[in-house]
C-alpha cells in the first residue's frame, strides 16, 4: 500500500502523450513529468488514486542517456514544451511510438507506420503566438500561460519563436506600462488588452500584429504604431480583434485593420498565400511543405481528378496541388478563411477551383446530393476529428482514394475505423513532427476504396 509524500525508487520505461514519464511501482503506475525514458530516480508520490499516481523528482539516481541540457529558463512553469530535456532523436522516437499505438489500440489499424519525419528547424520553428498578458498586481506580464492553469509566465523570447517576435512583444509591454493600459481580468471579466497574436509570413519576410481586446480601441494607439514599426521593420500589418466574450477562445469574430494591411503573404510550396488573422494556417511553414509533399504523394494525382478539400482553411493544401487536379472543391468553415482561399487561387493564376464557405458536414451533403464523385477526398480536421456524418458522406460518394491529415493521433485513429468499417482501407500512416518539443505530432494516412486498383 502506497502512501501519499512516501518516497519510491522508480526507473522510467515510457513517455505518455502528455509528456508524463511513467515508472512502476510493485505493479502500479506512477507518471512523473519531466522525466526520460532510463532515468532511475527516488520520486515523491504527490497524488495517488486507485489505478495509479503521480510523482515528482526527489532525487535522481541515474540520468538518461535521452536527456539533454536544458535551455529554457521558463520550461519547468511553462506549459507550452514538455520535452525539452529530451534529445530531439528521441523525442521522434517517442512520436513515431504515440502515432503507432494509438493507431493500432484506438482504431485496431494494422497498416505500415512509416519512420517519422522530423522537423527541418527544432527551434524558432514557429511563425506564430498568441501570448497572453495579464497584471497579478505586481505589474504586467506577457509571456506564456503556465502548465494547467491561467497564471501568465513572463516570457517574451520563447526558443520556439524566431527572435524578432520578442522585439513586438516587448514594445507591447512597455507600451502598456508606460500608456497605463489595462490588461484583462478574467475573473472579473475587465480590463482591456487579452492577448498579443504576432504571425509571421517566413517566405515574404512581413510579420501581422494583432492585438486581441475586450473592447473597440486602444488608447494612444497611434504611439504604439509608431513604435511597433520603429522597432520591428518587417511588421506590415497591424489590426485589433475585438473579443468581447467571456470566454477562453483566444479571437473575437471582428478585426479591425489599425495600420497597413489587413493580411500578410506567405509562399508555401510554391504558392502565394495571403493570411488574415482569422484564417489557420501552419506555424510550422517548412514543416508544412514536408507534410503537404507526403499528401500529394499519397492523393496520387494524375491530372484527371476531382479534388475535394475538406477543411481548407486559407486554401493552401489543395492549391499546392491544383495544378495536378482537373478540378478543386474546397470547404472551410470560417468566411475569411474562405476568402483568402479564393483570392490565393485568383492570386496564383489558378482557375479550376471552387471554394465553398460551410461547415463540412452539411457542405458535404449538399455535394453528395448535386451527384458530386471526387476521386480523391483530402480530411484534415481540427484536433477533434471529422463528425460521423461526414465520413459517411464521403463514403456515399465513393472516392478511390481518401488522404487524411491530423495534428491529433487518437482521434484520427477513431475516424479511420469508422472509415474501415464503410469501405476503405489504410493503406499507410506516415507521422511528420511539425511541432518539436511539444507534445503535438501530425501524421497523414492514405486510405483507398476496397477492392480498388489502388489496393496493395
Ligand atoms: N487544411 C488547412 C486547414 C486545416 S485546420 C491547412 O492545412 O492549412 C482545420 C480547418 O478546419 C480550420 O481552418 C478550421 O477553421 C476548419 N473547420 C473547423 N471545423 C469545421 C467544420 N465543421 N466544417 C468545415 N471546416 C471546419
Amino acid at each position: 500500500m502506497l502512501l501519499k509524500n512516501e518516497i519510491v525508487k522508480i526507473e522510467i520505461v515510457d513517455i505518455t502523450d502528455e509528456g508524463n514519464g511513467v515508472g512502476k511501482v510493485d505493479g502500479f503506475t506512477i507518471f512523473v513529468p519531466g522525466t526520460a525514458v532510463g532515468d532511475k530516480l527516488r520520486v515523491r508520490l504527490v497524488k495517488l488514486q486507485k489505478h495509479f499516481g503521480y510523482g515528482i523528482i526527489e532525487e535522481m539516481l541515474e540520468p538518461s542517456p535521452d536527456r539533454i541540457e536544458m535551455d529554457c529558463s521558463v520550461y519547468r512553469q511553462c506549459g507550452g514544451c514538455s520535452l525539452r530535456h529530451i534529445s530531439y532523436q528521441a523525442e521522434l522516437a517517442i512520436k513515431q511510438n504515440w502515432v503507432t499505438q494509438h493507431l493500432r489500440r484506438i482504431g485496431g489499424i494494422t497498416a505500415p507506420v512509416l519512420p517519422i519525419i522530423g522537423s527541418p528547424q527544432q527551434d524558432r520553428y514557429r511563425n506564430k503566438t498568441q501570448c497572453p498578458i495579464r497584471d497579478d498586481g505586481q505589474g504586467v506580464c506577457l509571456g506564456m500561460f503556465g502548465k494547467r492553469s491561467h497564471r501568465v509566465i513572463q516570457c517574451t523570447d520563447c526558443k520556439l519563436n524566431p527572435p524578432h517576435f520578442k522585439l513586438i512583444l516587448q514594445t507591447v509591454q512597455d507600451f502598456c506600462k508606460e500608456q497605463h493600459i489595462s490588461t484583462y481580468n478574467e475573473e472579473k471579466h475587465d480590463g482591456l488588452l487579452r492577448h498579443v497574436y504576432i504571425r509571421d509570413a517566413q517566405a515574404t519576410d512581413e510579420t501581422m500584429v494583432c492585438l486581441v481586446i475586450n473592447g473597440d480601441e486602444i488608447p494612444h494607439s497611434d504611439l504604439l504604431i509608431k513604435q511597433l514599426i520603429a522597432n520591428c521593420p518587417s511588421v506590415k500589418s497591424i489590426v485589433l480583434n475585438i473579443n468581447k466574450a467571456k470566454t477562453n477562445v483566444i479571437l473575437g469574430k471582428t478585426c479591425k485593420t489599425l495600420w497597413g494591411k489587413d493580411h500578410i503573404t506567405d509562399i508555401l510550396c510554391g504558392v502565394k498565400i495571403e493570411l488574415s488573422p482569422l484564417s489557420f494556417y501552419q506555424v510550422n511553414r517548412e514543416g508544412a511543405e514536408q507534410l503537404y509533399h507526403i499528401a500529394a504523394d499519397f492523393a496520387e494525382l494524375t491530372g484527371n481528378e476531382l479534388l475535394l478539400d475538406l477543411y481548407c482553411g486559407a486554401g493552401t493544401i489543395g492549391l499546392s496541388m491544383a495544378h495536378k487536379v482537373h478540378e478543386l472543391i474546397g470547404v472551410e468553415i470560417i468566411p475569411a478563411a474562405i476568402e483568402n482561399a479564393k483570392q490565393n487561387a485568383i492570386n496564383n493564376g489558378i482557375t479550376n477551383t471552387r471554394f465553398i464557405c460551410d461547415d463540412a458536414k452539411g457542405a458535404a451533403a449538399m455535394l453528395k446530393q448535386q451527384g458530386l464523385t471526387p476521386n480523391v477526398v483530402i480530411l484534415d480536421p481540427p484536433r477533434k476529428g471529422c463528425e460521423p456524418e461526414v465520413l459517411q458522406t464521403v463514403a456515399d460518394m465513393n472516392p478511390q482514394r481518401i488522404v487524411m491529415v491530423s495534428c491529433n493521433s487518437a482521434t484520427l485513429a477513431r475516424d479511420l475505423a469508422v472509415l474501415q468499417t464503410l469501405g476503405y482501407q489504410t493503406i499507410k500512416a506516415q507521422p511528420v513532427d511539425m511541432f518539436p518539443r511539444t507534445t503535438h505530432v501530425e501524421a497523414i494516412i492514405m486510405m483507398t476504396k476496397c477492392g480498388s486498383e489502388g489496393e496493395k
